[in-house]
């Protein structure tokens, strides 16, 4: 409860409301208070100024303060005071009250002089002190105070409701969609990763469940990649397998003699399997990003040759020319030696199996902006139209048995094209059906 969104919302409003509203009432009763205190004392003085005038009249009028008692309790009852009036000895000569008649009024220096019109001689002291009974006149400013306090109440009560209901509201509208990204989250945690988040909000929650959904789908396409990798390896290591067992029972049976002709078979089969795990592990560490890369700035005329002197042996018992067109300068290109060795390797190995009897293979290097381009062509069998664009598909042959049967994995043209790409480059081929493949790829310069 304490830790949902509602109650942190409804926390932060109340603080927030209760913080202005408490400031507010702070100022304001203080600032009114202040005012009553001035009207007060500017009444007081206006009041002491009227009677002192009143009575120095009295006074002239009766040449003495005969009758005095009277016009103070008239007084009394108009301003609201309780009057007081000493003679020079402080002995009370009225009081409004008619209290303390003829006594000594003490020590108060609070009383004002009175003295007479013209003369100006003192005859007398005038004290006021606001009556209790009497309400003292001031409705604009009480009221003003009252209806601020009774209005900063009742809006704090209205604004802490309104709170409650937009924080309701609120909070709903944000944890629904946060919701719903939690169950779908827990379904594709199950393993159900065909969920997908149904929120149409826009804004910040809208982006976290565009990006959750675009996670979900990666994570289903990751999932069948693994699927159909697990169910293509499955199906590639059969053949060999069950060639093996095939060949083994057949000496168990005495069907096959267990000669020279037969070990190589079964040491054929082996050794396409090992192959063909070596380049699955050798392309799932490409895939995975994985392969320990170590870019330098190399030589790409030496490592063309360097690959393909070792083809010339094969390339010369089938009677095939191989050659180098190599331009005087090349620029060096930023790679990592062996894997770029490899590439070249594999791409050769296609082209001196797919070359036939005459054939000739042609291995090129040219300068391409900031990329040095790398060809290898033949004037084999070539590609079929249809599978060009999926040899570089994991496992994919455009002949089935006869790939199989000299030995090819349908893996060597995947990890070319991981490898290139991991340099940044980009792998292309060409293919003439009966005339010939042109293979490409292309490197990085060294700055
Ligand atoms: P494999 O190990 O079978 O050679 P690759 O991935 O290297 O696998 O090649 C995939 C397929 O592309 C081959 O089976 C072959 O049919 C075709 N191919 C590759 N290079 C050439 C080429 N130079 N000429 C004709 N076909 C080729």
């Amino acid at each position: 409860m304490t830790n949902s969104l509602w109650f942190r919302f409804v926390t932060a409003f109340m603080v927030v409301i209760l913080v202005t509203v408490g400031t507010l009432y702070f100022f304001v009763s203080r600032n009114i208070a202040a005012l009553i205190e001035d009207f007060q004392e500017t009444t007081q003085e206006f009041q002491f100024d009227q009677m002192q005038t009143i009575l120095a009249s009295h006074y002239y009028v009766h040449r003495g303060w005969e009758g005095v008692q009277s016009v103070v309790e008239e007084k009394a009852s108009v301003l609201g005071q309780h009057i007081t009036v000493t003679d020079v000895d402080g002995m009370v000569i009225a009081d409004s009250q008619g209290e303390r008649l003829g006594e000594s009024y003490g020590d108060d220096s609070s009383g004002r002089p009175l003295k007479t019109l013209w003369e100006g001689e003192y005859v007398g002291t005038l004290y006021l002190e606001p009556d209790p009974a009497v309400e003292p006149y001031l409705p604009p400013l009480q009221g003003l105070s009252e209806s601020m306090n009774r209005f900063l109440v009742l809006g704090g009560l209205l604004a802490i409701g309104l709170a409650l209901v937009l924080t309701f509201v609120l909070s709903r509208r944000v944890s629904s969609p946060i919701q719903a990204l939690a169950l779908t989250a827990g379904q594709l945690g199950r393993g159900d990763l065909s969920q997908r988040a149904q929120v149409r909000e826009k804004g910040e929650i809208g982006a976290l469940a565009q990006a959750f959904n675009s996670m979900a789908t990666n994570l289903e396409h990751a999932e069948q990649l693994r699927r159909n990798l697990v169910a293509d390896v499955a199906h590639e290591l059969r053949t060999p397998l069950s060639n093996i067992q095939g060949y083994l029972e057949a000496i168990r049976d005495r069907v096959m003699k267990p000669n020279a002709a037969t070990i190589r078979a079964l040491s054929e089969e082996a050794a396409l399997l090992s192959r063909l795990v070596e380049e699955l592990q050798e392309l799932s560490l490409a895939e995975a990003g994985e392969l320990k890369l170590v870019y330098q700035a190399e030589d790409i005329a030496t490592l063309v040759k360097q690959t393909a002197t070792p083809w010339e042996p094969q390339a010369t018992a089938k009677e095939i020319s191989l050659s180098l067109d190599l331009p005087d300068r090349l620029p060096s290109v930023n790679i990592a030696w062996q894997r770029i060795r490899q590439v070249l390797h594999n791409l050769l190995e296609n082209a001196v199996a797919h070359t036939g009897r005459g054939g000739k293979i042609t291995i090129s290097a040219a300068r391409k902006g900031d990329w040095v381009e790398i060809g290898v062509a033949d004037t084999g069998e070539g590609i079929p139209a249809e599978d060009l664009p999926n040899i570089f598909e994991r496992f994919y042959r455009v002949d089935k048995s006869r790939a199989r049967a000299t030995g090819g994995s349908g893996l060597g043209l995947t990890i070319a094209k991981r490898l290139v790409e991991a340099h940044g480059g980009r792998i292309e081929a060409q293919s003439k059906l009966g005339k010939g493949s042109r293979f490409s790829f292309t490197l990085p310069v060294a700055e």
